[in-house]
């Protein structure tokens, strides 16, 4: 770890981002800066989960720094606020609430900036943004996934920091492409493409760059972070929109949030899109990963598999064309059904 963060503060990266329920990432960081990587060099994320009242919250954070061995927190994050229930907990103002813990420890100095993260609905995150009490916030948002895009614009609107979580992984597996993408990216990687969509886009501050071992982390010195897309990377931008509209459109489906609720659960939206993407861009272990944490990873991947649909047709009496959603749904599920994934983290 510590080789890769030297890298990492090499090729220009300035923060890092952590939570107290990543395992023993806390205490790994903390040692980096008992061993030689300068606290000053890096802006510092940590993340608190959604519960607890004031008194937790006081501890969690001095716990945090401990490991972290540091004595401030240039950005703390509430880590998940994924449920009406967690934003309950985030508008609870109350002496004893957890909130109140939070606004005490931005008081004495222990935090500077407060944000969320969210792997919410887009309706939620709205809700919590227009809360006014963060000052960022991170989400998932990329080429291939673009429900967000609204949160975004709020968050600019607002003047808060737009921080986007793993690109490179849920965003689409970039870094392990079908060669129908790699074909669609040419002369750019699919990662290098992933990161530039997302640079290139002045209201977002930063993303998370997942690497474990320095190697990864060279192609990010190259990686332009400040200026719009250049014309191969329009060039990129096209031949990807375009492929999208070659896919018939008995085949292509809308993700329209509108259908929702489903009620049996099921994921709809997401899973159009993941079939979409399999289809257009060669992405099937895309889809086979993300089609696998459905009813794996609780709230931080809402929703249930296409198997459970019970063609009952209430969903596809609300799409604006005619469209055999139950019959996509069991397509979808027996291509990417397989396997059942898991998060790597408990909360
Ligand atoms: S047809 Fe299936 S997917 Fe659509 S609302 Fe009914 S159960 Fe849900």
């Amino acid at each position: 770890m510590f080789s890769t963060l030297e890298k990492a503060i090499a090729v220009g990266i300035n923060h890092v981002e952590t939570a107290r329920s990543y395992g023993n990432s806390e205490s790994y960081l903390g040692q980096a800066f008992q061993g030689g990587i300068k606290r000053e060099d890096l802006h510092l994320t940590t993340k608190l989960l959604p519960k607890g009242n004031a008194k937790d919250i006081d501890q969690w954070i001095d716990e945090s720094l401990e490991r972290l061995n540091t004595n401030y927190l240039d950005m703390l994050a509430i880590h998940g606020v994924n449920t009406w229930e967690h934003l309950e907990w985030v508008l609870d103002d109350s002496a004893a609430a957890g909130m109140a813990g939070i606004d005490q420890a931005i008081a004495d100095g222990r935090i500077n900036h407060l944000g969320f993260s969210s792997h919410g609905s887009l309706e939620l995150l709205l809700e919590v943004i227009n809360s006014d009490r963060f000052e960022f916030v991170n989400l998932h948002y990329g080429y291939f996934l673009q429900r967000n895009e609204p949160a975004i614009a709020l968050a600019d609107e607002k003047d808060m920091g737009v921080f986007i979580i793993s690109p490179a992984d849920k965003g689409g597996q970039l870094y392990a492409p079908p060669p129908k993408l790699m074909e669609l990216c040419h002369p750019l990687t699919p990662l290098e493409w992933g990161y530039r969509f997302l640079l290139a886009d002045p209201r977002i501050t930063t993303l998370s760059v997942g690497s474990s071992k320095p190697s990864e982390l060279a192609m990010v010195a190259n990686i332009d972070d400040g200026k719009s897309l250049n014309f191969q990377e329009r060039k990129v931008l096209d031949a990807l929109d375009q492929e999208a509209l070659k896919i018939s459109p008995s085949e292509q489906y809308v993700q329209y949030y509108d259908c929702l609720p489903c009620p049996e659960d099921v994921a709809i939206p997401e899973i159009l899109r993941l079939k979409n993407l399999a289809d257009t861009y060669g992405m099937e272990d895309y889809a086979k990963y993300r089609y696998g944490m459905l009813e794996n990873a609780g709230h931080w991947f809402p929703g249930r598999r296409g198997d459970r649909c019970n063609s009952c047709g209430n969903c596809v009496s609300k799409f604006p064309e005619k469209a055999d959603i139950p019959s996509m749904l069991r397509d979808a599920h027996s291509r990417f059904g397989e396997t059942f994934g898991r998060r790597l983290w408990d909360d």
